[in-house]
């Protein structure tokens, strides 16, 4: 139910409902989802939907995390990359095969020192979590060539696109009720914004969760 056979069988479902980028599918063949959530649910974890993951949270679905991994790389080579809700830091695995660095920041604490825990045993090293609120984005490590929010927010703060290198977009879903991936592109003249296809995630919170 959790080998290596099972998540051949997911990349194959990707690859066919229109992923393309045969860099993330062949990243994603690699990393054991089913360590990414509770022991009763591994058993499904390679299937297409989204799980729980305590707190109110839920792990994305492997197709979201797949699509909106090949909305961020767009096809070229990522250097710094920003993550906004961790999570379980499945999206973070992913996102530490495709670039050089990534940053991953997380309101809830316990659930962070969970992940922390998690990727740690996985050896990732080429990421930093922090336990902080997102929305205010990492100045200090900025620039970042991509950003990734997963959680959706009607509106994107300045200090957040300030953060993007020229050239460089942020993936997000955007809205309330009705959700759409959404990209927001920088480039030297100002902002350029795409809608996709409608999406359903939790909600971005402003704040913190120590306990
Ligand atoms: N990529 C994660 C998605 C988790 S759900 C995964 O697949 O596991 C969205 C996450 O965003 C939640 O963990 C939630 O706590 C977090 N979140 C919501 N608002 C936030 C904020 N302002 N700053 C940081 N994280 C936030």
């Amino acid at each position: 139910m959790t080998s290596q056979r099972t998540r051949m069988r997911m990349i194959e479902r990707l690859r066919n409902y229109g992923i393309t980028d045969e860099i993330i599918l062949s990243v994603m063949g690699t990393i054991p989802r089913h360590l990414f959530v509770e022991e009763a649910l591994a058993s499904r974890a390679y299937e297409d939907v989204a799980l729980p993951i305590n707190y109110g949270q839920t792990i994305s679905s492997p197709w979201m995390v797949a699509r909106m991994s090949e909305l961020l790389r767009n096809n070229s080579s990522l250097n710094k990359v920003l993550e906004i809700g961790t999570g379980c830091g499945y999206q973070t695995a992913v996102l530490a095969k495709l670039a050089n660095y990534v940053y991953s920041v997380e309101r809830i604490g316990p659930l962070l020192t969970r992940t922390r825990i998690r990727l740690h045993k996985l050896q990732i090293k080429n990421i930093s979590l922090k336990h902080a609120d997102g929305l205010l984005g990492l100045p200090d490590a900025s620039p970042f060539d991509g950003i990734i929010m997963t959680a959706v927010t009607t509106h994107i703060p300045d200090t957040l696109l300030e953060q993007l290198t020229i050239g460089g977009r942020i993936v997000f879903p955007r809205g309330s009720n009705k959700q759409n991936l959404c990209i927001i592109e920088k480039n030297a003249n100002g902002y350029e914004e795409t809608m996709l296809e409608e999406v359903n995630f939790v909600p971005i919170i402003s704040g913190v969760i120590k306990k």
